[in-house]
């Protein structure tokens, strides 16, 4: 028989935290609480088994879950002494979905589940107060209603604003007993009109509705995009818990609240949340009343923590924060109630934090001793280490205040004004950044929140669902900006008399809170001594080395700071385009012969030599690779009618002539055509020129700081063994050339980048003439497909939507067919060479899942961009952790 309820709670604790797949993160995580100890109210736990059971078999249950949810439910009758639809003690509960991820999008929770017509008269006596119960039913039927039933909210809302007006009153909490009764009333009334039918009355019939619904939501809109964007497969289901009540809402001492044991915009050390006295369930979330701070130190004037209202509980929940950071080492979000001063804990899960606080509690665990400093390096996850290195407001910048809400998830951002998630989707696809401003935020605005640069709320706290998604996506936002008003109608915003409309630009920083209007100046981030920290323990264990792709000064330097170990990839093409070298460059290709091309290649010489020399003098003795003239040299011509005459008159000939050589160069598919050593051996005087100019650069630093430089030349795009032959013997005797005339030597090493299927094939004969290989697997990728990257945008997104291709190519190794390739070229070419050193320099060298793969298959090193050095020094460090499999050596 298979288990398909797992009880927790009252001394019977079937789950465990490690069972999340079966038992969602929640069930497994309310189990594991209550089995060591805290005070967790009894329920059980629906598998996640069952909702795939329930999709295989046409949405039904299998056939002993009834008899199981039967027991489940006795048992908590038993723990709590009251009945579930009893008209004198009703046990009520809650019924909850919990993925094995915690996945927005799923079926909201309900709450006082077995309320009736008889059991709400029950709940009087039992408690003693009508208005709480008669309260407590009218929130059962409207959650119920819209979560389970569909009934519109609003229709529920305008029940309330009637009764409201009917007795003048303006505040919810105004509402007496019997004017609740009297919502109940409409509200059953309006949801036969709407439904067609009674709203149910048998608790038994509400709680198979309830996880009915739990289920369904699996497979609604919200939950399918959640899943895409999150990539979280549909096989894994949901589970369902199901709990006994407890009330935060029976009096002013009873309490709700949400909390995390640091603080997950900062990562401090100090317990953070917010609580609401006599409060329900989401009412802190829902941004309804003001929450209050938890911990005197952060209260403001005029607020109330918890710690001086609730001196008792409060304590006790700072117990339980530690018991659960020493229990699960990381820092817990939590979900508490406080029923009649006694502390429930209805929650708990490893808080969602910004890179920032991931990067100081993953440091200040280990240096308390909570971790070591390995698990801190596996803690701390490379993409969210990219937002560090984002830019900030530039302090100096002159800027026009608008107005100031909470800082809710840090970074700055500038971008035009949208007040929908569909027109921010639309207007970023279009390359827009946008500024995605709502009142508040719901889960159907998720694709606009992740398509806009920054998100600005008007309502809702630092918990609030704005909050807590623009932190896990890694968002700048700014909630809970009271003093902005937004009318969506008219698609204007305003503050303090200033108005902003859709498509005006604004700039919020999530950080301070502040919004201001229009575009500020941003300024480079500033790196904490904690980053230092954990690179540093990220370094003890890579086995990978770092390099950065850098063409410029101001990208070495970049690339330096951030760690990189030398140059993996300098493309001297980009050096080209210079206003002041690329009329050398278009005589040299205007020139109809040898002698005419070497002579203005005789003038880029001394520019090119200059190149090199300021890269060497940064780079300071650590490998540089270079890559000679790659692209076709059409890319080079003008191509306006203008640009052309201008051109051709400055290069003393006409225009036609520069026609007429523009379309002999012109190629129905350059990707393919006359490129990479194609050039360097149809013009071998144009890498002569190129590799003079490294080893005068390499030479003259040599001599100047006694510390050489160890150039490495690269030869693009070779697909056998003879064009590396020819190429390098171009290169090898002008080293010698130049040593000779210089009296001086350095090393230098001559390889070639592995960026064709062919290339990779034959690894074993080119890895003859070559010191190393680079894989290029930009135009690997490409050749591979069969692929143009530059024309994939159109149906590439298809190919990633429709699962035809898992994950889009060039962002990420496609590990059974390029990485195949990239396998059998390090397998080849090392059985040839034992010390061929391998690298890879495509986009894909700053790409953790892409690292992972260059681990396991042995690389030496991977480069990238000067700005994802960090993030590639710390994946580096988790591949080797994790084991690179079957490595190559
Ligand atoms: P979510 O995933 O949206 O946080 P939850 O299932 O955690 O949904 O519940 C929503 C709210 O209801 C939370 O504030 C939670 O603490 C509260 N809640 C859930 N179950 C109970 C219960 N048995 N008694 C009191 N409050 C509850
Ligand atoms: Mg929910
Ligand atoms: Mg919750």
């Amino acid at each position: 028989m298979t288990q398909w309820v797992y009880s927790f709670g009252a001394g019977r604790n079937e789950g465990r935290a490690d069972m999340r797949n079966l038992l969602g993160g929640k069930g497994a995580n309310l189990a594991e609480m209550a089995s060591i100890g805290l005070p967790v109210p009894p329920g059980f736990t629906v598998t996640t088994e069952v909702c795939t059971w329930y999709y295989q078999n046409n949405e039904t249950y299998p056939a002993d879950l009834e008899d199981q949810v039967k027991a489940g439910l006795a048992r908590i009758e038993e723990a709590v002494g009251n009945k579930f639809g009893d008209h004198r003690k009703p046990l009520l509960v809650s019924v909850r979905s919990g993925a094995r991820v915690s996945m927005p999008g799923m079926m909201d929770t309900v709450l006082n589940l077995g309320l009736n017509d008889a059991t709400v008269e029950g709940l009087v006596v039992a408690s003693g107060d009508a208005r709480f119960a008669w309260d407590s039913y009218r929130r059962f039927i409207q959650m119920y209603g819209s979560v389970v039933l569909g009934v519109d909210h609003h229709r529920f809302e305008e029940i309330i604003e009637n009764e409201k007006l009917d007795t003048g009153k303006t505040e919810d909490t105004e509402l007496t007993a019997q004017e609740w009764h009297r919502v109940v009333d409409g509200y059953k009334e309006m949801v036969r009109e709407v439904t067609g039918k009674p709203f149910p009355q048998d608790p038994w019939d509400q709680l198979w509705g309830a996880v009915g619904a739990v289920f369904g939501s699996w497979q609604n809109q919200r939950a399918i995009t959640y899943r895409r964007l999150h990539d979280i497969p549909a096989e894994w289901g949901t589970a369902v818990n199901v709990q006994a009540m407890v009330f935060g809402n029976m009096g002013e001492d009873c309490a709700t609240g949400v909390c995390f044991t640091r603080d997950p915009s900062t990562g401090e050390n100090i317990f953070y949340g917010e609580y609401l006295i006599n409060a329900q369930g989401e009412d802190v979330v829902a941004g309804i009343r003001t929450p209050q701070p938890m911990a005197e130190s952060r209260a403001k004037p005029g607020e109330r923590s918890m710690e001086t209202v609730m001196p008792n509980a409060y304590a006790e929940l700072v117990k339980v924060r530690e018991t659960l950071e020493r229990h699960y080492t990381d820092m817990q979000d939590i979900e508490f109630t406080v029923q009649s001063n006694k502390l429930y804990m209805l929650q708990t899960r490893n808080g969602k934090r910004t890179a920032a606080a991931s990067l100081k509690i993953a440091v200040d665990m280990a240096q308390e001793g909570l971790i070591d400093h390995a698990e801190a390096v596996k803690r701390v996850n490379p993409a969210a280490l990219d937002q560090l290195l984002h830019p900030t407001l530039d302090p100096k910048a002159p800027r026009k205040l608008l107005a100031k809400g909470l800082p809710a998830s840090p970074g700055a951002a500038s971008g035009v004004v949208v007040f929908s998630a569909d027109e921010a989707e639309a207007r970023a696809q279009k390359g827009e950044s946008v500024i995605l401003v709502r009142i508040e935020t719901s889960p159907e605005d998720i694709h606009g929140m992740h398509a806009a640069k920054g998100i600005l709320t008007t309502r809702g706290g630092m918990t609030s669902h704005a909050a807590v998604v623009a932190r896990g996506m890694g968002r700048p936002c700014v909630a809970g900006c009271g003093g902005v008003s937004v009318d969506y109608n008219n698609q204007v915003l305003s503050s303090g008399g200033v108005q902003i409309r859709g498509g005006e630009v604004l700039t919020i920083d999530g950080g301070t809170g502040e919004v201001y209007v229009g575009s500020v100046a941003m300024v480079e981030p500033q790196l904490s001594g904690d980053f230092s920290t954990l690179m540093g323990w990220a370094d003890k264990v890579r086995r990978l080395k770092v390099r950065a792709n850098a063409e410029t000064p101001l990208d070495a330097e970049t690339a330096r700071k951030f760690g990189a170990e030398g140059i993996g990839l300098c493309r001297t093409e980009h050096m080209f385009f210079d206003p002041e070298r690329i009329g050398a460059v278009r005589q040299m290709i205007m020139a109809e012969t040898e002698s005419g091309r070497r002579t203005a290649l005789a003038r880029l010489l001394p520019f090119q030599r200059q190149d090199f020399v300021d890269l060497f003098r940064i780079m300071a003795g650590l490998p540089v690779t270079i890559r000679l003239l790659d692209p076709p040299l059409h890319e080079f011509l003008p191509h306006s009618d203008f640009e052309i005459a201008e051109v051709a008159q400055s290069l003393g000939t006409d225009t036609e002539t520069m026609k007429r050589r523009a379309q002999e160069l012109s190629e129905a598919n350059p990707m393919l055509g006359h490129r990479g050593c194609r050039l360097g051996i149809a013009f071998p005087e144009i890498y002569e020129m190129q590799a003079r100019a490294i080893f005068e650069a390499a030479c003259q630093i040599g001599k100047e700081t006694h510390k050489a430089p160890h150039p490495e030349i690269m030869i693009p795009l070779v697909a056998t063994k003879r064009e590396l032959e020819i190429t390098r013997a171009q290169v090898d005797r002008i080293a010698q050339e130049v040593f000779a005339e210089t009296k001086y030597h350095v090393e230098y090493s001559v390889g070639t980048m592995i960026e064709l299927p062919r290339a990779a094939l034959t690894a074993d004969a080119i890895a003859d003439s070559a010191d190393f290989f680079s894989f290029g697997t930009n135009d690997l990728t490409q050749t591979t497909f069969g692929l143009s990257r530059d024309d994939a945008g159109k149906f590439l997104p298809l190919y990633v939507e429709k699962g035809i291709f898992p994950k889009d190519p060039f962002v990420s190794i496609d590990p059974d067919g390029v990485g195949e390739l990239v396998k059998i070229a390090a397998e080849k070419g090392r059985r040839v060479k034992s010390d061929l050193k391998l690298g890879i320099c495509g986009e894909h060298g700053g790409d953790p899942s892409s690292i992972h793969f260059c681990e396991s298959v042995g690389l030496d090193y991977v480069s990238c961009s000067p700005y994802r050095v960090p993030v590639a020094r710390l994946a580096a460090a988790q591949a080797a952790m994790a084991g690179g499999g079957d490595r190559t050596a």
